[in-house]
């Protein structure tokens, strides 16, 4: 442990497992450590890193947001809280957006939005249906929301009006939908929950039941969403709308934003009073994620990340078939978990010690792969040769 790391764990709350090294640089799918050692980032900050580290267009953009004005809160209007609203609403179901600063927030306010619209209506319909294995956060509501008992305790008790039930199982949803159910909310893909893919029709089914009971449909594409699977969001791959949906990590591709994306449902439920947050639209974040959905939309990043991820996807195939270890692959697009036959929590350290960053769920027993959408088949080669020989050692 160097003297730096262990000043910091004494400083820093000790609810992370952070290793003995210090980041000081990125540059594409490339960060360095204050030694100088290189790794490439195959988990970019957990699905954020969308562009990669330092990209010159997100870099020259936020610059020149920052030479602008830093700060005007959701009271304001500004050009890029206005142009990335024009965007969203123009490239995805949304009606109307609001901004905020991560995935908990953007899941707060689908949520809250849920229940003021039910309201609104006069239903008196307040449940809140997840799925099981879930994750939406770690506020309150949010933290309640996911479906993983081990988040929960020692925060008892948990918010009233929020069940759950299996993921990917149209029937247990039926089953437990109520005149009192005012939402589903799921993940497209369970991204913490160990990169968990419904079965084909899941999110059709979804829709068609919320449709028959009353319930509005609300997808967490925190994780999923801005390009990550190949569409801009997951849903699309499914042809499935959503009555609401919420964004963050990829979407500032390194800077703070999250967004509640409303249907026509959704979209006049939070009128004045009813929501907010001090630093929701920031016009510096709010550049930077115009950058993001520009890249995606229109210079053609999601068409590359369709082929490169079927690159990757073949890679992680041939290494399966390559290494005994390695049994199976889930996912879609640039949100892959390679399944093992046996928990290795140390297998993050040695892909370190091989100049690779990964990530572990589903009790370290699959191996999270979440790159900059970036990356090129080269590093694609460069990042499995690396895991292969991180399985090895
Ligand atoms: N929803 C999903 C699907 C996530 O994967 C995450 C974070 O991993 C969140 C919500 C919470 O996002 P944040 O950590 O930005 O609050």
């Amino acid at each position: 442990m160097s003297e730096a790391t262990e000043a910091a764990r004494q400083d820093f709350t000790p609810n992370y497992r952070q290793p003995d090294l210090v980041m000081v640089r990125g540059e594409g799918v490339w960060v360095f450590d204050e030694q100088g050692r290189r790794y490439l980032d195959a988990i970019a900050g957990i699905a954020v890193s969308a562009l990669g580290h330092c990209d010159k267009g997100l870099q020259q953009a936020v610059h020149d947001q920052v030479d602008r004005l830093w700060h005007m809160s959701n009271l304001f209007y500004t050009r890029p809280s206005m142009d990335l609203a024009a965007l969203l609403t123009r490239h995805t179901f949304a009606q109307r957006v609001f901004f905020c600063n991560s995935g908990a927030e953007a899941n707060e306010a689908l949520m809250k939005a849920a229940r003021r619209a039910q309201h609104d209506l006069g239903t008196g319909r307040f449940e809140i249906i997840a799925a099981e294995r879930s994750f939406h956060g770690r506020t309150f509501a949010t933290v309640t929301a996911t479906g993983q008992p081990k988040y929960h305790v020692g925060f008892e008790p948990m918010l009233p009006g929020i069940d759950h039930v299996p993921y990917g199982d149209l029937d247990a949803m039926r089953d437990r939908l109520t005149h009192q159910t005012a939402a589903i909310l799921v993940e497209p893909i369970q991204g913490e929950g160990g990169v968990i893919t419904p079965p084909d029709g899941y999110l059709k089914g979804l829709r068609e039941l919320a449709d028959q009971s009353g319930a509005f449909l609300l997808f967490d594409e925190v994780q999923t969403g801005v390009g990550r699977t190949g569409t801009l969001l997951a849903a699309e791959f499914e042809g499935v709308v959503p009555d609401g949906c919420s964004l963050a990590k990829g979407l500032g591709g390194g800077l703070p934003i999250g967004a509640f994306l409303a249907g026509p449902a959704l979209a006049d439920c939070l009128v004045p009073g009813t929501h907010a947050s001090t630093f929701g639209g920031n016009p510096v974040c709010a550049r930077a994620a115009i950058e993001v959905i520009e890249r995606l939309v229109r210079d053609g990043l999601l068409e590359q990340i369709r082929s490169t991820s079927a690159y990757l996807e073949s890679k992680l195939r041939d290494l399966i078939e390559a290494h005994p270890v390695a049994v199976g692959l889930r996912g879609r697009g640039f949100l892959r978990g390679l399944e093992l036959t046996s928990a290795d929590p140390e297998l993050p350290a040695r892909a370190r010690a091989h100049g690779l960053l990964i990530g572990m769920v589903d009790a370290n027993q699959v191996v999270r792969i979440a790159p900059p959408l970036t990356i090129t088949e080269v590093e694609i080669d460069d990042l499995c040769d690396r895991l292969r020989l991180s399985l090895e050692a």
